[in-house]
């Protein structure tokens, strides 16, 4: 499952993927609750635009919706997809790509939209490098008829609706729950502190990723414990951060998505980002006069998408709603150098941004001095 904030939908909503294709379910809050009793700590409103309001996808379900409107090519030219096509080098002033098998593929623009270990990335000068984050994550998928058979699952679910719902230990660990798909699944995500230099367990391995969720979780509520029990199948996950990319943009080259901002999941903002960063494309590579306007272009877009991804990734590791607490317990915290001081704050900040009318001012910015010349 995926949550896509405000700040995605708004770019979602413009490319004419169909919500009920993608089985959405409305995400109005999020909320976290007490690992121990459940007491309700904290519930922030993600549903205040009602143009575009936050929504859970199963992902395969997003993917599959995304790819058929760009093969459609919905009000612009249609994407030609090209599968098993493994890229080997990129040349990126040339905006070219060379394939495993030998051919290359030459464009106006190379995006590089290939993940946190991107290869268009490690071909620019100075490229950001990633870190492992302290924590992993377990998941798994349920059915909902699974959860609705015992009363104890039941409770959880009740409290999950329309619900981004974290049930958080003070420090070391949390279990999210999110409804998607149409109501039919159930996606249990449950982070903690791994051990140094641990790495994932493969997921072949189903008994010892259960001895080791079951271990680390055993002071939570028993409906807690009882929801973790009902995955038969589990995959533990590595969460990688990266250090800031000084350009985003070099030659005919742009990073996107986690080869640009790879980040810790809490916020659920990685995705998010990456619709961001398409809508900014779709208004900064529009109306072009001339293809030597591009790196301009470029540079200008680079520029926007680095200072705001900056701030989103330095707070992607705070629990919403926790924004006071880690203020003032972690004085050294990005958090304390930003405004943000709440979780009101934070979710205005990450879900009130709308990236294609940023774009647009940056653009008319940027044009502005040379007009009046
Ligand atoms: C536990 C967890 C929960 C998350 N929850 C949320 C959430 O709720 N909301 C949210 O917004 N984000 C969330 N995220 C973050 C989100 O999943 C990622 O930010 C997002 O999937 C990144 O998408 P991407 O397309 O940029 O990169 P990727 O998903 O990594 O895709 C890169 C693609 O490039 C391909 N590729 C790479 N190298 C090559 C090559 N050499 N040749 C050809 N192809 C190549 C890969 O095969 C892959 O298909 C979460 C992440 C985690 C780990």
């Amino acid at each position: 499952m995926i949550v896509m904030g405000s700040n995605a939908m708004r770019v979602i909503n413009k490319i004419g993927v169909d919500a009920k294709k993608a089985g959405t379910v409305d995400v109005d809050f999020i909320e976290r609750r007490d690992y121990k009793t459940l007491e309700l700590l904290s519930s922030l409103d993600a549903a205040k635009d009602p143009k575009a309001p936050a929504k859970s996808y199963y992902r395969p379900d997003l993917h599959n919706e995304l790819k058929r409107v760009a093969l459609l090519g919905l009000g612009c030219k249609a994407a030609k997809l090209v599968l098993d096509a493994k890229v080997v080098s990129v040349d990126i002033n040339n905006a070219s790509a060379t394939l495993a098998d030998g051919r290359v593929f030459k464009g106006d623009v190379l995006i590089g939209a290939d993940g946190e270990r991107s290869i268009v990335k490690s071909s620019f000068s100075e490229p950001g490098s990633i870190q492992q984050a302290p924590f992993k994550i377990f998941r798994s998928l349920v059915p909902t008829s699974v959860f609705l058979s015992d009363e104890r699952t039941r409770r959880v679910l009740d409290l999950s609706h329309n619900r981004f719902l974290m049930f958080c230990h003070p420090t070391n660990s949390l279990v999210s729950v999110l409804i998607g798909r149409n109501s039919d699944l159930i996606d249990i995500e449950c982070g903690y502190r791994r051990r140094k230099g641990e790495r994932a367990i493969d997921v072949s391995d189903q008994a010892a990723i259960r001895a080791r969720l079951l271990e680390t979780f055993k002071e939570y509520h028993p409906d807690i414990r009882c929801a973790i029990e009902t995955a038969t199948v589990t995959t533990d996950w590595e969460v990688w951060k990266c250090k800031p990319q000084k350009h985003l943009a070099q030659g005919k080259a742009v990073l996107t998505g986690d080869a640009a901002h790879s980040m810790e999941p809490t916020t659920g903002q990685g995705g998010s980002q990456g619709l961001e960063d398409a809508g900014a494309l779709a208004v900064f590579l529009s109306n072009i006069g001339s293809k030597d306007e591009i790196p301009h272009r470029l540079e200008l877009l680079a520029k926007m998408r680095g200072e705001r991804t900056a701030k989103v990734v330095a707070l992607s590791g705070v629990r919403p709603g926790e924004e006071e607490i880690i203020r003032k317990n972690y004085p050294r915290h990005a958090i304390n150098r930003s405004s943000i001081k709440n979780g009101v704050e934070h979710i205005v900040f990450l879900y009130d941004y709308d990236v294609i009318e940023e774009s647009k001012k940056t653009l008319q910015a940027a044009a502005t001095p040379r007009a009046s010349l």
